[in-house]
């Protein structure tokens, strides 16, 4: 016995390790309750699906509990879940309006863009549709198309949100950033809570919105801009 195994030994009293497969159940020292909860509920998912093929049983006719859960994210799939990312900025210049999270803020300069320009709800339709696997909001609004300008966003993410239920999708919960140095967000942060949860036709506490200055730093502190970030969970349905 080597140095190392020998030191292994030492710290795992009971050298017989369980085993189902590839599944350690038991035979680590320091295992907490949890991990070793879910390795025996691992090991009762491989057993289960052992004895299901074992006794002929097709995929279809198995229970659908083999396909998700730890299984399902050991082979790398999410088990219904999607992730997605969001990011947008828009210029700030004088004699727009400051219109972020379909909240109109009084201030003396606003977003620039080809719709009302909410860079809040550009960057949460933009995060809805990475998820979703649908290409991005320019794609599905091009900002080229008159139709769309001057358009209220939160319309546009409405549609967005329209669309990927349509592709079987539902949205679980989704957590937005807003970098500016200029207006004030907080005050009106749980307005566009509650604007951004109505678009999508979702509950108030599966939309978070929150902001932060740069200290002055960047083009976001120097008020040349103000961008937004968006993260989402969906699942398939
Ligand atoms: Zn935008």
């Amino acid at each position: 016995m080597d140095k190392r195994s020998d030191a292994q030994a030492r710290r795992c009293p009971s050298s017989t390790a369980l085993k189902f497969g590839d599944v350690q159940v038991a035979g680590r020292a320091r295992m907490y309750p949890v991990e070793l909860a879910l390795r025996v509920h691992a090991a009762w998912v491989m057993m289960a699906r052992y004895l299901a093929e074992q006794r002929g049983l097709a995929r279809e006719q198995q229970p659908a509990w083999l396909d998700d859960g730890m299984m399902a994210r050991r082979k790398g799939s999410m088990g219904g879940l999607r992730i997605g990312h969001g990011y947008d900025v828009h210029r700030l210049v004088e004699g727009r309006p400051c219109i972020i999270g379909g909240v109109d803020i009084p201030h003396e300069r606003g977003l620039l863009g080809h719709s009302d320009a909410d860079v809040l709800a550009h960057a949460l339709a933009d995060a809805l549709l990475g998820a979703a696997r649908a290409g991005d909001i320019g794609a599905l609004f091009p900002d080229t198309d008159p139709a769309f300008a001057g358009a209220d966003s939160l319309v546009l993410l409405g549609r967005a949100m329209a669309h990927i239920r349509q592709l079987g999708f539902e949205l679980l919960d989704a957590d937005c950033t807003i970098a500016c140095q200029e207006p004030k967000i907080t005050p009106h942060r749980d307005a566009m809570r509650k604007n951004l949860a109505a678009a999508l036709g979702v509950e108030l506490d599966q939309i978070g919105v929150k902001a932060t200055t740069t200290e002055g730093l960047g083009w976001e502190g120097e008020g040349a801009g103000i961008g937004a970030w968006a993260v989402c969970i969906l699942e398939k349905r």
